[in-house]
């Protein structure tokens, strides 16, 4: 086997669910989008339902059928993107809950689905998604009437928790959604953790469940190992790589590892990053390339089969600071060529 191994590991995706659930008095759903953040949307709502979830939140409705097959028809699952044109079909025959953003949207609704289920996403500042105030004001008590089961804006800097946007969009979801009888919510995973005033009646925690920051209690959930194709020795002077980039200043032993940005080990890693031999960390050195990495592991006594990216001593959010991004880009981008195992619940 030389593609590199992606372990997933759903008893940590569940216990950071119950651990985000625990942190407050109100409901949690998944947000199990873009696949649950590249890590198998089958398998993590199918856990998560077994651990107690009965909402799940997708991004489009085409990733809500995988989770309607999996999870039969009791389950909420209700989308972001509301109900764009074309989207009728499959919000009736999966029954989801699209979350309406704008008045076309729920022109679209009412026309072509009346009775059937819906939410409404307002936007509080972030300008993303969502109606505005103004177009709230002039609609909310003829869509109040029609019983949305959810209201819910999403906060733009929850993640940094002295922010002043929070308590902004904190007082403007307040002012537009205070003394309507129909459950809200606010908060991601950031938003959990700022505290009880952001909570509301349901959480939407995607991130936090796949071991990411902002929830840094949390517990990993993947790991990533690579095989080592070839060893070689090379004498002090000698380079490595595309573009020379990395030239050895010792006699060194170099391995070749099967990875590459193909497999979205970025090339913004090169020479940012350790694998590890154990707890032995030995630097990747030269370009990332799009299938092979070169590994500087000189320092090893002997010469592995494989080398860790992802694990103990090295965080998705490790990763992500070195290539100047975040731990959700860095998930979504791990790509197809791995040979993934799932284990637990
Ligand atoms: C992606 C998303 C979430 C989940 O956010 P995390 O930061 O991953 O917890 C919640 N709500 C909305 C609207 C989203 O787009």
């Amino acid at each position: 086997m030389s593609t590199g191994r992606l372990t997933i590991d759903l008893d940590a995706v569940v216990a950071n669910w119950r651990a985000l659930d625990g942190m407050t008095q109100c409901k949690t759903a998944a947000v199990v989008k873009a696949n649950a953040y590249g890590l198998g949307a089958e398998n993590v709502a199918k856990a998560l339902f077994k651990a107690g979830a009965r909402k799940f939140f997708v991004a489009v409705a085409e990733e809500a059928a995988v989770i309607r097959q999996a999870l039969g028809q009791g389950p909420e699952i209700l989308v972001f993107s509301g109900h764009m044109r074309g989207d009728t079909d499959m919000i009736r025959e999966l029954n989801l809950i699209p979350m309406l953003n704008a008045i076309d949207q729920m022109a679209q609704h009412f026309e072509t689905l009346p009775g059937h289920p819906f939410g409404i996403q307002l936007d509080t500042g972030m300008n993303r998604l969502g109606m505005e105030p103004q177009e709230w004001a002039a609609v909310a008590e003829l869509v109040l009437d029609q019983g949305p089961v959810l209201v819910m804006s999403h906060l733009a800097c929850a993640d940094e928790p002295d922010h002043p946007m929070n308590p902004h969009q904190l007082d403007v979801f307040r002012q537009l959604t205070d003394g309507i009888n129909v459950p809200r919510s606010l908060a991601a995973t950031g938003g959990i953790l700022l505290g009880p005033d952001y909570h509301f009646d349901l959480t939407r925690p995607g991130i936090g469940l796949y071991g990411g920051h902002p929830f840094e209690q949390a517990t990993p959930v993947i790991e990533i190992d690579l095989p080592v194709v070839q060893v070689r020795d090379l004498a002090a002077g000698e380079v490595v790589g595309y573009g020379n980039s990395w030239q050895a200043e010792r006699p060194s032993k170099i391995a070749t590892v099967s990875g590459g940005y193909a497999d979205g080990i970025f090339r913004a890693f090169s020479d940012r990053v350790m694998l590890f031999h154990g707890d032995q960390p030995c630097p990747l050195v030269g370009r990332v390339s799009m299938d092979l990495l070169t590994v500087d592991i000189t320092d090893l006594a002997e010469t592995p089969d494989r080398l860790t990216l992802v694990g103990p001593h090295q965080s998705v959010d490790d990763l992500a600071k070195a290539g100047k991004t975040i731990g959700y880009e860095v998930l979504t981008q791990l790509g197809a060529r791995y040979g993934r195992r799932t284990y637990g619940k």
